[in-house]
């Protein structure tokens, strides 16, 4: 299964609405279909094959029993995080910001590729803001739990990646199938976009999983 999390390359200088992000990756991989959603912090998640090839549903996540369609998460902090499965077709992916893991968005995605009867389920846990960098409120910490919270002096810092590798876990993958890239968005301006460092005028970062055949600028195919 073909699953990358792109650098700014892909996406420098792109409005970040999800029509915009579509339309260039129509454009980099012609004849696949690209499905993106209007990410609203909820724990939304919805099949790819009940949607209408234009349709932009407003979701957190989306699962897809076809593994030759590609799925696109745009985050700029969150934690992106991408499932596929050894022995069946089906891929997923999900935007999980603190809102969306204080909902069990993760947990949610793949309890739903568990109810197509998939077992042997993979997590990718893309580039996101690092407890490093994360700094957050007392707001934060008690919507989602003083596990993944990291104290220092009088400061709090999230662990966003640890708060979804946690929910793979409750899911019931095995912690081998989980994969952790363990990058700090913040911490890396040259190679991701960052909301917390650069405010509104950050772009997004693209992670997608699968399709067919395709390479990308910088990233070939196999
Ligand atoms: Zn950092």
């Amino acid at each position: 299964m073909r699953g990358v999390y792109c650098t700014r390359e892909i996406s420098e200088g792109l409005s970040i609405s999800p029509e915009t992000v579509r339309a260039r990756l129509r454009e980099l991989l012609p004849g696949s279909r690209i499905y993106v959603l209007d990410q609203v912090h909820s724990d939304g998640i919805v099949l790819a094959q009940e949607l209408a090839p234009d349709d932009i549903p407003s979701a957190d996540g989306i699962i897809s029993r076809d593994s030759d369609v590609v799925l696109c998460i745009r985050t700029a902090d969150c934690v992106p995080v991408l499932l596929w499965v050894d022995d069946m077709p089906i891929i997923g992916a999900v935007h999980a910001g603190w809102r969306g893991l204080a909902k069990g968005i993760v947990k949610k995605g793949i309890e739903y590729m568990h109810s197509f009867g998939a077992t042997k389920i993979h997590a990718g846990i893309g580039p996101c803001i690092g407890p490093c960098c994360y700094e957050v409120g007392r707001n934060v910490v008690d919507a989602i739990g003083t596990e993944e919270v990291i104290h220092a002096g009088h400061s709090m810092y999230l662990d966003l990646a640890g708060a979804a590798l946690s929910q793979c876990l409750e899911a019931g993958l095995m912690n081998h199938m989980v994969h952790n890239v363990n990058v700090c968005t913040s911490c890396h301006p040259g190679q991701f976009f960052s909301y917390r460092r650069d405010g509104d005028a950050a772009g997004r970062n693209l992670s997608l999983i699968g399709g067919k055949s395709w390479s990308l600028p910088g990233l070939q195919a196999e």
